[in-house]
């Protein structure tokens, strides 16, 4: 697979003019971009709308999305909701989510599903904490993950998807895995994509996240598997997500 991800998560960072400010910065970059690269921005829910605005080439994720359309669910946003503000992606399952909001496998299959029934193609987010890595469980609970939140979902119907290994210890810390080590994992998941979905597993892109910039970005998607890359931190200024997107096209 030739084309590259850079997906930028901006967390609860932003307002609607900050956005628009790098949002039309991004634009004004994107051609010093030379290969094939999608950058992608996840905003907070009240900036969907304006990062969409800003035009077709910055691609447009929601954060988190709910399980069921509509309903009385006080303070969720629904799939189809993020797709009318202008979202054709979604974050589904990233760690914060699960250790803070407490999300299950379970809730991540029912937002993959409602995911696709409005549209946007999820991008699920699995990943070892530092105590399961540190007792060799990390292939075990990342292909847990990905079949508790995807075996229903392929088996049914086979929707767009990416998937994004983000080893808990390495977000927002500053440490990484090797870039060997990254890819062992990643075929972890190619391999149990395969199980899931013979014929479709070689189109679904593979995500690296956890403490990438600039200065590591190419190790990583240098990898066999690896074709992109999920950044928190440094897709915050301008600068610095820019320069990801270009070390990617390079
Ligand atoms: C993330 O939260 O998805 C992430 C990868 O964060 P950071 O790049 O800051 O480690």
């Amino acid at each position: 697979m030739n084309k590259r991800w850079v997906v930028g998560n901006w967390k609860l960072n932003k307002t609607c003019a900050e956005a628009r400010a790098f949002t039309e910065g991004l634009r004004a970059q994107l051609q010093s971009l030379a290969g094939d690269v999608t950058c992608i921005i996840a905003p907070p829910f009240t900036a969907l709308q304006t990062v969409a605005s800003a035009g077709p080439d910055v691609g447009v994720a929601a954060q988190n999305i709910y399980g069921q359309d509509a309903g009385a669910f006080t303070g969720e946003i629904s799939a189809p909701l993020a797709a009318e503000a202008g979202a054709r992606y979604t974050l589904v399952g990233h760690s914060e989510r699960r250790a803070l909001f407490h999300e299950t496998d379970g809730q991540c299959a029912q937002k993959l599903t409602a995911a696709a029934r409005a549209g946007l193609c999820p991008i699920l987010c699995v990943g070892e904490s530092a105590q399961d890595r540190a007792q060799g469980r990390t292939a075990q609970v990342v292909e847990q993950q990905l079949e508790g939140a995807c075996g229903r979902y392929l088996q049914g119907q086979e929707g767009p998807l990416m998937v994004a290994y983000e080893p808990i210890w390495a977000i927002g810390t500053g440490h990484t895995p090797a870039p060997e080590d990254a890819q062992a994992v990643h075929a972890v998941l190619h391999q149990a994509l395969g199980a899931l979905m013979p014929q479709g597993a070689a189109a679904v892109p593979l995500l690296y996240g956890g403490s990438v910039t600039a200065d590591n970005a190419a190790a990583f998607v240098s990898q066999r598997h690896i074709h992109g890359v999920l950044v928190g931190g440094a897709s915050l200024t301008l600068q610095s997500f820019v320069r990801i997107a270009q070390v990617l096209s390079a």
